[in-house]
């Protein structure tokens, strides 16, 4: 299926720009997005389901230290390995992880991101990139509603939490008349900062305040109510405890949007709360980030303005391409206490560098995707795109409300489904161990991806529903596989649920899949 056809190498964005390179660039680009087309159009099911043996076997058949064997070649080769086996976000069957399928206007930015290669640390570097970047963050921060923010572009939510938590450290750790602690009293004070959040916060911040250098013990669990939520009340004990105990609350951690649940802490309520008691509020809206734009939904995100830090994946509910992802600050100060100069590349008196506000230094300029998509398809684009994957969500609910065979487990405010296949008959412990075989069967199979996660003890699986062109057919389509699988794993012949045909019975469209702007 290959249509790769000339050899040439790329050296730089300089040789790119003369003629004859020019050419063979376009062509060579040309090609593989000729090849990836067709495959969008032909991939019928999640991925291969080759094993992981024989993936290993082909991975490690191919020899990177024999000779070249050209451009041409190399991208055949390399598109029949990675291409051919990936696991493909767009297909109907894949509801597992929180991956969307990509806004096709943000593509056509990556393609100009990856060929011209622009890094956003300094101004030098980047020019226009670092003002459209800029003005981007400036958006973000004026729908959060920081009137005077700052932020800046992450690789992901992973690395805005951290950053948030580092700035809230760093906060902590500065004196009254703004210097920072150091030395042993920085050292004891650092040992007593305390990050409190529900058991369901993301696993970065806890990652986080381990590699913050805080104590095993900083982040202190607030109770939740049964949907997840943290509780005010517990937060507000909670804040009382850790004071009686001498410890210092550097942050109060909440979620718009937990990994699993997809519910939305009560963030006018806890931000009541963190005024009153003066600490540093940060926002997790990995997931929930797309309800900035939400026609219907942003009162969900009330309250978020009065955060200090917020964390959004565009990457997620904004439908970029992996990565994208910024922390937001309320206030400039808070991102410029983290800024280390270096007099090669951005001396303190130079301003406008953006590497003055990131843990990175080489950076992609990820802004331009989002750019893109916005020029594209606007705001209420982006979100009428997550209230449809929210409002499959409530339909996949109301169609579970009652089925006598897939229980739901918990509600969302977004868009997963929880559940576990669970007749009368089947006993839990049953259902548990159904939980991962199943999963396992149509994941081993490449006809369907979903997930597991475990809720209030119990192993669940779950479906993520970020993909907008999905339909609850296409849902149903995979929950029937789901019980047939069961089926089958109960009569002790796992297979017997795999027999029909793929999940996906008409090709997808590349304007379907790939969400280019709404019509
Ligand atoms: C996905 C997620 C993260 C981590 O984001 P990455 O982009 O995967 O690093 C953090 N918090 C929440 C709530 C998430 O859902």
């Amino acid at each position: 299926m290959s249509t790769f056809s000339s050899d040439v190498t790329l050296t730089s964005t300089d040789t790119l720009l003369r003629g004859a390179t020019a050419g063979a660039y376009a062509r060579v680009v040309h090609d593989v997005v000729d090849d990836v087309a067709a495959r969008f159009a032909a991939v019928s099911q999640p991925w291969s389901g080759a094993s992981r043996d024989e993936l290993a076997a082909l991975v490690d058949a191919v020899d990177l230290d024999g000779p070249g064997v050209g451009t041409d070649d190399a991208l055949r080769e390399t598109a029949d390995l990675y291409a051919t086996h990936a696991v493909w976000f767009h297909d109907p069957a894949y509801l597992a992880h929180l991956n969307c399928p990509v806004d096709i206007a943000a593509v056509g930015a990556e393609a100009m991101i990856a060929a011209i290669n622009t890094s956003v640390d300094t101004y030098d570097q980047s020019t226009v990139a670092t003002l459209m970047e800029r003005r981007l963050v400036a958006w973000t921060a004026q729908r959060i509603g920081f009137t005077d923010g700052d932020g800046v572009f992450t690789s992901g939510g992973t690395q805005s939490n951290m950053h948030a938590l580092l700035a809230a450290r760093e906060s902590a750790l500065t004196a009254p008349d703004g210097s920072r602690i150091s030395g042993l009293a920085r050292t004891g004070l650092q040992a007593r900062l305390r990050v409190l959040a529900t058991d369901v916060s993301h696993f970065s911040v806890a990652k986080s305040a381990m590699l913050l250098g805080l104590a095993d013990d900083a982040v202190v669990p607030v109770a939740t109510d049964p949907d997840g939520r943290m509780s005010p009340d517990a937060l507000t004990e909670a804040l009382a405890a850790t004071e009686r105990a001498g410890d210092v609350v550097m942050a109060v951690v909440v979620t718009a949007g937990t990994t699993d649940r997809g519910t939305v802490d009560p963030l006018a309520a806890v931000a009541r709360t963190c005024d009153a008691a003066g600490v540093w509020l940060h926002v997790d809206a990995a997931y929930g980030g797309g309800l900035l734009v939400s026609p219907t939904r942003r009162h969900l995100l009330d309250g978020i303005e009065r955060a200090r830090s917020v964390t959004v994946d565009f990457h997620k509910t904004f439908f970029q391409p992996v990565s994208s992802s910024a922390v937001l600050v309320r206030d400039r100060a808070d991102l410029a206490r983290t800024a280390w100069h270096a007099d090669y590349l951005n001396p303190a008196t130079d301003p406008d560098n953006q590497v003055d506000r990131s843990l990175q230094t080489t950076r992609r300029f990820d802004a331009l995707k989002l750019w893109a998509t916005l020029r594209a398809i606007g705001p209420e684009g982006i979100g009428r795109r997550v209230d449809a994957v929210c409002d499959l969500a409530a339909a996949v609910h109301a169609d579970l409300v009652d089925d006598p065979e897939l229980r739901l487990v918990a509600s969302t405010d977004l868009s997963t489904v929880i559940f576990r296949y669970q007749p009368a008959g089947v006993s839990d412990a049953q259902a548990d161990a159904l939980v991962a075989q199943v999963r396992r069967v149509l994941f081993d199979s490449g006809r369907a991806s979903v997930a597991k996660t475990v809720i209030d003890g119990r192993p669940c699986l779950k479906l993520t529903l970020l993909d907008p062109g999905r339909t609850l057919a296409d849902v149903r389509r995979v929950l029937t596989l789901v019980r047939d699988v069961a089926h089958g794993l109960l009569a002790g012949e796992a297979l017997a649920g795999l027999s029909g045909p793929p999940c996906r019975d008409v090709h997808p469209h590349l304007d379907r899949t790939l969400t280019e702007g709404d019509r």
